[in-house]
């Protein structure tokens, strides 16, 4: 048996109480309904459809704007692989466009890209709004999906993210915000696209009694694998080499599309209330450790003191070296989408087509900022991040 020394502080949050697996319980039993129209105060004047995950959103925000078959659809290559696998689905292909360096889409590239574009995908990347009045500028009529997927109670000028363009989609699977098991929201703000979508996604299978509560006791698992204890057991029993090849895997498109779970509903209404108390806390850590940390390593800021942190992200040259040292020390640090040029090159990415892209990929860290850390870990992830600038001096 391993001894394990020292608890790893979780990279995001994964939890499912058993208050959440009792509702799905409880639910089941009633046969009660999930309602959202909580929801409509966040994205008024939209429709609204709770689907399996925001991959099955996308692929179907897509199929509403009609698009003739293999249409061209504008991604930047840092993102997730489930979203082009979602634009395969919809018979569509991605062209690659560069990012910035707060990890959105980047201007330029966009400008020269675009005449050759039939729909755009912007991703608001770790939660940090991308420059919509820009893209707004350049996008004109072109059919337009938000990937909210990090980004829940983000804001732009004020405004919620997914309500800019013609569709939008945010993810509630394993680890984002905010922690409901799985699923996702497709918020349609084009109408007279939406109702052909809802007629296809109400006829889709729904689960049963004995899938639901599957779900309910697996999502329990799995939250139970990423605690603290949990975590620090897989970072012993498991070796990097391991980890890293499971996450070079692509995150393929279900072959089964189908309802999504009804637990997700319940969860989401009941925890609607405090997910603004959730949400400030995160921006409040993440601004902790942006705050004691950006005179030595290069941080990505929210600009939007009320938009949601996902994590706290920060470029350095030496990424992998912090990475295993804050590993080690019990900080679950993460090289998110670390795989993304290889994913891309699966859907047709060409070396080179995205120079910054290339260059950010292998630069990215991701600390944990997310409201299951408690004042010690805030501590201690301060303490690591010091220690390491003090000893690599010049290098980050
Ligand atoms: C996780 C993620 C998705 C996909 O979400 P699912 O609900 O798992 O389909 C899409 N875009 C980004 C940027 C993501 O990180």
């Amino acid at each position: 048996m391993v001894a394990v020394r020292q608890t790893m502080i979780p990279r995001f949050n994964y939890s499912y109480s058993l208050r959440d697996t009792w509702d799905c319980i409880t639910g089941q039993l009633f046969n009660k309904k999930p309602n959202a129209s909580y929801l409509n105060d966040l994205f008024p004047g939209a429709d609204i459809y709770f689907v399996d995950s925001a991959r099955v959103g996308i692929k179907y925000a897509l199929l509403a704007f009609d698009l003739k078959p293999g249409a061209q659809i504008g991604i930047q290559p840092y993102t997730c692989s489930s979203v082009l696998a979602a634009i395969a689905a919809a018979n569509c292909k991605p062209v690659f466009i560069d990012i910035n360096e707060q990890l959105s889409l980047d201007y330029d590239d966009l400008q020269r890209k675009l005449p050759g574009l039939d729909a755009l995908i912007v991703t608001h990347t770790f939660g940090i709004p991308a420059h919509i009045t820009q893209i707004k500028q350049l996008s004109g009529q072109l059919p337009v999906i938000e990937d909210c997927a990090h980004a829940f109670h983000s804001r732009y000028e004020g405004v919620h993210v997914g309500n800019f363009f013609d569709a939008a989609v945010f993810s509630f699977g394993n680890g984002k915000f905010p922690s409901v098991g799985s699923g996702g929201l497709l918020v349609i703000n084009r109408k007279k696209s939406s109702e052909r979508v809802g007629a296809v996604l109400g006829k889709l299978k729904s689960s049963g009694l004995i899938r639901e509560l599957t779900f309910a006791g697996r999502r329990f698992i799995n939250a139970l694998i990423h605690t603290r204890v949990g975590e620090s057991m897989l970072y012993y029993l498991l070796n990097e080499n391991f980890l890293s090849s499971k996450s070079q895997q692509l995150s393929g498109y279900p072959t089964h599309e189908r309802q999504p779970y009804r637990s997700v509903g319940y969860a989401m209404q009941r925890q609607f209330t405090e997910l603004k108390s959730m949400s400030i806390k995160q921006r409040e850590n993440a601004r902790y450790l942006i705050d004691g940390h950006n005179r030595h390593y290069k941080m990505l800021a929210n600009v939007d003191d009320t938009g949601n942190s996902f994590a706290v992200v920060l470029l350095s040259q030496r990424r992998n070296e912090l990475y295993s040292f804050l590993r080690k020390k019990g900080v679950g640090a993460g090289k998110h989408f670390q795989h993304a040029k290889s994913w891309a090159m699966q859907f047709g990415y060409q070396q080179g087509e995205c120079p910054n892209f290339e260059q950010i990929v292998g630069e990215v860290l991701t600390i944990p900022c997310h409201y299951g850390l408690i004042q010690s870990d805030l501590r201690k992830i301060d303490q690591h991040l010091t220690d390491f600038a003090q000893t690599n001096k010049s290098m980050l």
